[in-house]
């Protein structure tokens, strides 16, 4: 019943309906939290529709204004924090450390782009022509239609409503149907960021809609929706993208990820040990950065290998309320049923499991101990990515190959080396090195701040999302020249006497 006092801090306790609607399922123990009504389909066009007139409205507001109702919703962030992280605990079984630190991460954007609501810099230009000046400049451009995942329900919403709230545009938001309350919680704090601010914002700025793909996909379709963010499986995205782009729109693409590290012979190997565990089980192996491939020197292999069985013998995998769990529940039967396949076709190409077994931790919970799996080669199964804790290990020569090997997978998200040789640190994060949107070293591939722009190359979608100057994504630009002359030259010297 611990759950209904965080249901209720956000009113979400009492309308609650016992039949229909999307169930909210706790992967901890498999109980229901909540059933969510679903957003009738024909809703949808209404609802685009609210936005665009909002939009009418926001884009006249000047953008530090703007700024200030992020500057609120972070501080009703920084207020909800524990509700909320608890809820994220509650919905997708994240360790609490792991459920406030994605809270954090919403309060970080919002400070991020209140900041940034000052900085929409564009540029004055040198024109060729006398008496002339060029600028370029950054307009808001729409309503922006935003898809995420269920693994950060709530940090990813943020990262694009922060940006696109300050940069002119009201949200569309259709969340995971995997994580109806933690959505719903969301809105609840903005309304009371919106209660705060002032009557210059207008009605419908921030929608939720709940439901599944084909609410995505109206969204997806509808030319009234500028700019569409997704995050989400390949699978989606390769749907998505190109609709979106049919209809000349804008899609920001945040896909899925088979992250790399490599392991040279000089690393800080008990370092090392500590970034892979992290980063391999931490939220049970499903960020999309997550560690799922190991490319160490083969000298250092059994080395290595042995100080990780030691570290996974021991990891406590169980009820993530609990302080002393670090791995907690895989999303539901379908994520564990995934795993298993996996592991069985590691196995029939050659790999030898260690671990992975599925678990009774809490009962009516979806839990399984995390795998290492030592592979002859980079197969097939681990080209794929399977959203579980599964680490596979290989080994490599020179380091050209280890480059050679992380590159060579569909995935281009994030990827890193552990080593103290200049050379190969620098070479790996050149124009010869990973191919990835993101690329550390001695640092392990998952947990990326907000300051930097978020995401990745390849079937990961090219999107860019978060810092950085990701927010020119969410904007349309303008090139303006301005004739403050008598006369009327024509740029390249071009002649047209009329
Ligand atoms: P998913 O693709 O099953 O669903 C993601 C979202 O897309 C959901 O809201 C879903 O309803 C919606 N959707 C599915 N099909 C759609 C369609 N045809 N049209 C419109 N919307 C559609 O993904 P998931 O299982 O929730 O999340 C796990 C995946 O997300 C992993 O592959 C992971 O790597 C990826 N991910 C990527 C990032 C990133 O930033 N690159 C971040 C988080 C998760």
């Amino acid at each position: 019943m611990q759950h209904l006092a965080i249901l209720k801090s956000f009113d979400l306790a009492t309308p609650v309906p016992t039949e229909g609607g999307f169930p909210s399922r706790s992967p901890i123990d498999g109980i229901e939290l909540a059933r969510v009504p679903g957003t009738p389909l024909s809703e949808m066009p209404k609802m685009i529709a609210r936005s665009r007139k909002a939009f009418q409205a926001w884009r006249r507001v000047p953008a530090p204004r703007r700024g200030e109702l992020v500057r609120l919703l972070g501080e009703e962030l920084r207020r909800a924090k524990a509700d909320l992280g608890g809820l994220v605990t509650l919905e997708v079984g994240k360790i609490v450390s792991e459920g406030l630190g994605e809270v954090q991460e919403m309060i970080d954007i919002c400070d991020f782009a209140v900041g940034l609501s000052r900085q929409l810099y564009g540029l004055t230009i040198a024109s060729e022509r006398p008496g002339h000046a060029m600028r370029e400049t950054w307009h808001p451009i729409g309503p922006c239609g935003v898809i995420t995942a269920f693994n950060f329900p709530v940090a990813v919403w943020s990262w694009n409503a922060a940006l696109a709230l300050v940069c002119g545009n009201p949200v569309i938001w259709k969340p995971s149907e995997k994580t109806p309350l933690t959505a719903l919680a969301c809105q609840e704090i903005f309304n009371r960021a919106l209660a705060r601010f002032g009557d210059d914002a207008p009605a419908d700025l921030v929608q939720v809609v709940i439901g599944g793909a084909e609410l995505g996909e109206s969204l997806v379709d509808s030319k009234d929706v500028p700019v569409l963010s997704a995050t989400g499986s390949t699978r989606m995205g390769a749907i998505v993208g190109p609709r979106v782009m049919a209809r000349w729109g804008r899609p920001i693409l945040e896909l899925g990820g088979n992250n790399a590290m490599i392991v040279a012979p000089s690393a800080d190997l008990d370092m090392a040990v500590r970034a892979i565990v992290f980063s391999a089980v931490g939220t049970a192996g499903q960020r999309c950065t997550s560690l799922r491939r190991l490319i160490v020197h083969r000298d250092i292999k059994e080395a290595l290998l042995a100080k990780l069985k030691s570290a996974y013998a021991s990891l406590p995998v169980g009820d993530p309320r609990e302080a002393s769990t670090l791995v907690g529940p895989l999303i539901d039967a379908d994520a564990l049923a995934a795993m298993q396949a996996a592991l069985d076709a590691a196995r029939s190409e050659g790999g030898t499991v260690y671990g992975g077994e599925v678990l009774e931790a809490v009962s009516g919970g979806t839990y399984a101990a995390p795998a290492l799996v030592d592979m002859p080669a980079q197969t097939r199964t681990v080209e794929a990515e399977t959203f579980a804790p599964i680490l596979y290990v290989m080994t490599y020569s020179d380091f050209a190959e280890a480059i050679d090997m992380q590159n060579a997978v569909p995935q281009g998200l994030s990827s890193c080396v552990f080593t103290l040789n200049l050379r190969e640190a620098e070479l790996f994060i050149s124009a010869e090195g990973s191919d990835c949107g993101l690329a550390n070293v001695n640092i392990g591939p998952s947990g990326a701040e907000i300051g930097g722009a978020f995401g990745g190359e390849k079937e990961t979608g090219g999107g860019r999302e978060s810092g950085s100057d990701a927010w020119k994504g969410y904007m349309r630009r303008q090139t303006s020249t301005v004739n403050y002359s008598d006369a009327l030259p024509l740029a390249q010297g071009v002649r047209f006497d009329v």
